[in-house]
């Protein structure tokens, strides 16, 4: 009986197919404007942002939460069924938003839980990790997600919209031995393996990986606690990470370009 390591550590030796030299050079070109620009956001929307909330404090005015929005795209496997169902997506989310609104004082709006009807190629549908995933991205193997963020959503090329929605990707198989993965700043979307939906297997079934990806899209890194949402490895059923966050993670989360921050003064319902 394995157990599911939902780690990040072993990306897979397989090795990207394809693309001359011009792929690689302008994908990470694309891939380091993504950075830098995704940088320079969280830097200019943190620092305005933490400007306000501190005239706010000096004057005693109310701040509404800041508000993560967030939408789902599951994938079809080749004979076109469904990775999984709409539903079974449901307490990953709540489970998120709870972890969002108790620990960050953040909430986590849910714009949209697709399933895509275009049969995605291998590459999509049974991505690399980590760095595997990073390459793919900049030679443009991950193409399809970015195709199918929506239009309310940055294409990816760039990363102009502060509080764009960051969009979860259900997909088949991630290779080694993780099911879930962020390319962190760079990128609005992240993947998470279908398994960890599946209620009717305890020992893949996971509701803290979500909120981890999401987590490394708004910019945190792993954490050493055990009992922290960042830290690295769950393993369903028996030793499935802890879902805190620390004031400087809460302090990150509050000032990520992604997060609509609140009025103050006025709050009012975004959700
Ligand atoms: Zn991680």
């Amino acid at each position: 009986m394995a157990i599911r390591r939902n780690d990040e550590q072993n990306a897979s030796p397989r090795r990207p197919t394809g693309s001359g030299l011009l792929g690689p050079v302008t994908g990470f070109a694309r891939a380091f404007g993504r950075t830098a620009a995704g940088m320079t956001l969280d830097l200019a929307s943190g620092a305005a942002r933490l400007g306000e909330a501190t005239v706010d404090t000096l004057v005693g005015r109310h701040r509404a939460p800041g508000v993560l929005r967030v939408q789902v795209l599951i994938l079809r496997d080749e004979s076109g069924t469904p990775l999984c169902s709409a539903d079974a997506v449901r307490p990953s989310l709540e489970n998120a938003g709870r972890i969002l609104q108790q620990h960050a004082g953040l909430r986590v709006r849910v714009v949209g839980v697709r399933t895509v009807s275009e049969i995605p190629p291998p590459e999509a549908l049974d991505p690399r990790a980590n760095r595997g995933l990073m390459i793919d991205d900049m030679l443009g193997h991950t193409a399809f997600y970015r195709r199918h963020l929506g239009a309310e959503v940055n294409d990816g090329v760039d990363p102009g919209l502060v509080a764009a929605p960051i969009t979860v990707v259900v997909v088949r198989n991630i290779a080694g031995n993780t099911t879930g993965c962020s390319l962190g700043i760079s990128a609005d979307w992240v993947i998470t393996q279908s398994t960890l939906y599946d209620a009717a297997n305890p020992h893949s079934y996971d509701e803290t990986v979500l909120a981890h990806e999401l987590g490394h899209a708004l910019n945190l890194p792993h954490h050493s606690d055990h009992a922290n949402l960042m830290f690295p490895v769950s393993s369903p059923p028996q030793n499935v990470r802890g879902m805190a966050l620390t004031r400087w993670q809460r302090a990150v989360l509050q000032t990520n370009r992604h997060v609509v921050p609140g009025r103050s003064g006025d709050p009012v319902d975004l959700g």
